[in-house]
């Protein structure tokens, strides 16, 4: 993680570099998120509740909620913690009015730039920034949007040019310090000028676009282990789990390891998918239970009870498993279980 962010560092030296610890740090532990980047000038996330818990862990350089405040309530919490909030609604501009202010609040007006997701159109946002301008507990007022396809060099529709085009019109004429970049832009959009970064994803070592993590320098924070708890010798014919799926076509040896779609591995992940026994990279057969996943040991004649299981990390990157499986690194992630035990290397 420390190696990852000095890596999105060096991509913006000057800019204040916001690390994205939502979700859990991303699945990594928020605690451990906060200490793997202690170097960043703040951490941005989305739950409140995570805001408040990072202030307790001792956290005392900036927080940032990215999707502001959910309530009123929040902005009491906010105000009492010294958080910064997005700022995407006139909802939101409501609640922050109603709210009494020790110390001023420092907010980042968001613009729908064109994902139609959160923000304000580019035609309502110089209002917007005058309304919070105008408020004596509003400190400094930054100036954000999100990109859709900073990772595509030629999107479907959307793009990035045209979204900076839309935010550029609607934020004329207005001095304040702009943040736009998420890990895809921040890799791959050097000529973009950005105050303030974003990224994620790449701090935990996966690739947000189709570049493979490691060609953009980036070292894998989380590797997701277990072991063979079983090993079954079939004949052909025979079939290997729910649904009974896969079929072997020729004596096989088939391995079974503890984990599953209750440890946070993908259910959809097909016969195919690339795993590693003892180190040897052989494939997932079968459809994955909740408890378990079974392997070919066909071609690994070391195999044995115990032995190390990499389901991703370091020797597999898991945009590798999240590709096969139809899905991408952040979701794989996000979706460790409680109950999968971590330990720290
Ligand atoms: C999650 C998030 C990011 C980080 O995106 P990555 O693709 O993981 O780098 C940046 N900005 C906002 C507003 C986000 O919600």
């Amino acid at each position: 993680m420390q190696h990852n962010l000095h890596v999105a560092r060096q991509q913006a030296p000057a800019a204040h570099l916001w690390a994205v610890v939502k979700a859990n740090a991303y699945g990594h532990g928020l605690e451990r998120g906060m200490r793997g980047f202690a170097a960043a000038d703040g951490l941005a996330l989305v739950e409140p509740d995570a805001a408040v818990r990072l202030r307790e862990l001792g956290w005392t350089k900036p927080i940032l909620l990215l999707e502001g405040c959910f309530d009123a309530i929040d902005f009491k919490l906010a105000a009492l913690h010294g958080v910064e909030v997005a700022i995407h609604s006139s909802q939101q501009i409501g609640w922050l009015e109603q709210t009494r202010f020790e110390a001023p609040i420092n907010v980042h007006l968001k613009m729908n730039s064109g994902m139609n997701r959160l923000g304000f159109m580019p035609v309502d946002f110089a209002a917007a920034y005058q309304r919070l301008r105008s408020h004596r507990s509003v400190g400094s007022i930054s100036l954000m949007t999100h990109f859709a396809n900073a990772d595509q060099s030629d999107p479907p529709a959307l793009p990035m040019a045209e979204q900076l085009r839309r935010f550029h019109i609607g934020s004329l004429g207005i001095d304040a310090p702009v943040s736009l970049a998420n890990s895809a832009a921040l890799l791959q959009h050097h000529d973009l000028v950005s105050n303030q970064v974003r990224p994620g994803i790449m701090l935990y070592g996966a690739t947000p676009s189709a570049k493979p993590a490691a060609r953009l320098g980036l070292r894998s924070a989380m590797t997701l282990q277990s072991e063979l708890i079983g090993i079954q010798h079939i004949l052909p014919g025979e079939a290997v789990g729910y649904g009974s799926r896969f079929v072997a076509d020729a004596p096989m040896t088939i391995g079974v390891v503890a984990c599953g779609y209750a440890d946070g591995y993908p259910r959809h992940a097909p016969t195919g998918t690339p795993v590693l026994v003892d180190g040897v990279r052989t494939r997932l057969i079968g459809n994955v239970s909740m408890d378990m996943l079974t392997v070919d040991l066909t071609p690994i004649a070391t195999a044995h009870h115990g032995s190390c299981v990499t389901l991703w990390g370091d020797a597999l990157p898991i945009d590798e498993v999240a590709q096969a499986a139809g899905t991408i690194g952040y979701e794989l992630m996000c979706a460790i279980a409680p109950r999968v035990r971590m330990t720290e290397r």
